[in-house]
């Protein structure tokens, strides 16, 4: 089965995309790593820098052909030759409408421009592959005079294009059993995925003798895309167990596409997006550490992806406990409850637990005596733009419940302050305070560090939270457990 890869063609029509000649030929050398076999490199036709960047890429000693997209004008087939490419795609509409309606031609016009072309093509040293644009609205017969019109004339590939994505696997199947059976060279399928069957209609023009199969990395495209790579390459071994490219390198394309071309994949994306190999709630985990393919269709490895956990409202303590041991903590069966209930505090704000906010966490709770002497019961805080921060707290220290209130210089000053007010007889003092925010956005976990004095003794501690004002007082509380 061959692999025509057209990222940097068809991918390239994608809304917005343009790449520079350096990003087109990092991405045709990593095609050629892979194995692709044909990288359809652009169209030479469309300017002098895409015709110099074609040639780069044609001159670049890769292994897989290299091919320009031309249409049937000797001119595009020109320009092609002149960038050095050693294969034409040339298309041809094939649909009554493309032809009459686009093309304002004749069928008999576009057979003899195809034939004109692919002769041109042959003479200047280039094979030919002729694309049936919109040939899946062409009747089969038509299809058939289309095809065998090009193979007289040279072409030594044909391929179906299901232009709009309007196949389904049952009548592509019908289609390239027809085909291949009346066709002397291989029948390839170039699929679009506005349907969401580019794949599924691929895998059944294999089925049916499909000799290649068109797509892109990442499934890049106009509209809804084109057949992703990565998929087509995966379920043919997985299913069929075709090899074609090389699996283990696959993510690491999608990346490298994904960086050069700024167009993101959904978290969703099959394989390749974020939360492919992902796994959050705790039954999931569970099974996952048990035994991965509980929960997982093949290895995150396979193409040279790793598995990752991420942590939120579902994240179970089995996970949880696994990854505070890969960030180099043992947690007991106490602290771990404590760390999952701050983890769940924080998925329900919708939030996922990044690793350093997970750290944070772990400093938080390891640092936390068991039995705390004073503890805080309640608090509120009021600011505004035309009052004086005002805060009131209520806590238990040694058995006993006190509640005080304070102003201040914002929210924070005046909890500390009346914190300060409770504890004031023993002499206790802020002697440092700093905050940082683990992630960005206004939801951001802090970390409140903060050093007490009492008398000549001096102790640090520190908490993490949401929310500024609860966590600076929390940080407080604690030091001053170390302290009395
Ligand atoms: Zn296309």
């Amino acid at each position: 089965m061959l692999i025509l890869d057209t990222t940097l063609r068809d991918g390239e029509q994608t809304p917005g995309l343009s790449l520079t000649p350096e990003k087109k030929l990092m991405i045709a050398r990593k095609l050629d790593e892979v194995g692709v076999n044909i990288i359809e490199a652009g169209s030479a036709c469309t300017s002098a820098g895409e015709r110099a960047a074609i040639k780069v890429i044609a001159n670049e000693g890769l292994k897989a052909e290299i091919a320009s997209f031309a249409r049937i004008l000797p001119a595009d087939v020109q320009a092609a030759l002149d960038a050095d490419v050693n294969r034409v795609c040339l298309v041809a509409p094939a649909s009554d409408l493309h032809i009459s309606q686009k093309l304002k031609k004749t069928r008999e016009q576009v057979l003899e421009l195809t034939a004109k072309c692919i002769e041109l093509a042959k003479s200047g040293g280039a094979k030919t592959e002729l694309l049936a644009e919109d040939g899946s609205r062409t009747a089969t017969g038509e299809l058939l005079v289309h095809f065998s019109n090009g193979i007289s004339a040279g072409a030594d590939r044909v391929c179906v294009c299901d232009t709009v994505g309007v196949l389904n696997p049952e009548a592509t199947s019908e289609m390239f059993t027809a085909l291949v059976k009346k066709l002397k060279v291989p029948v390839a399928f170039h699929g679009h995925n506005d349907f969401g069957l580019a794949v599924a209609n691929s895998l059944a023009a294999y089925r049916a003798g499909a000799g290649e199969l068109h797509c892109t990395v990442n499934g890049l495209g106009e509209r809804a895309g084109n057949a992703p790579l990565e998929e087509i390459a995966l379920v043919l071994n997985y299913f069929y167990g075709v090899k074609t490219i090389e699996l283990t390198k696959l993510y690491e394309l999608s990346r490298l596409v994904e960086t050069l071309t700024g167009i993101r994949s959904g978290n969703n994306k099959p394989l390749v997006g974020a939360n492919a190999f992902t796994h959050e709630s705790g039954i999931h985990v569970d099974g996952i550490l048990k035994c991965a393919s509980t929960y997982e269709p093949v290895s995150p490895e396979m193409i040279g992806r790793v598995r990752r956990f991420s942590f939120g409202k579902h994240s179970g303590r089995q996970g949880l406990k696994l990854r505070a041991k890969e960030l180099g903590v043992e947690l007991n069966e106490e602290q771990l409850a404590k760390v999952a209930e701050k983890v769940k505090e924080l998925g329900d704000k919708g939030r996922e637990v990044s690793d350093a906010e997970l750290q944070v966490i772990l400093m938080d709770v390891l640092g936390s005596p068991n039995k705390p002497r004073i503890r805080l019961d309640e608090m509120v805080a009021v600011t505004g733009s035309s009052v004086v921060p005002t805060a009131s707290v209520k806590v238990t220290m040694n058995d006993i419940t006190y509640t005080m209130s304070g102003t201040g210089d914002g929210p924070v000053d005046a909890a500390l302050n009346a914190i300060e007010a409770i504890v004031g007889n023993k002499g206790i003092s802020l002697s440092e305070y700093a905050v940082d925010a683990i992630t960005g956005g206004s939801d951001a976990l802090v970390h409140v560090r903060v050093k007490l004095k009492m008398g000549d003794k001096e102790v640090s501690s520190a908490s993490a939270g949401t929310d500024i004002v609860v966590t600076s007082v929390q940080a407080v509380l604690k030091g001053i457990n170390l302290l009395i």
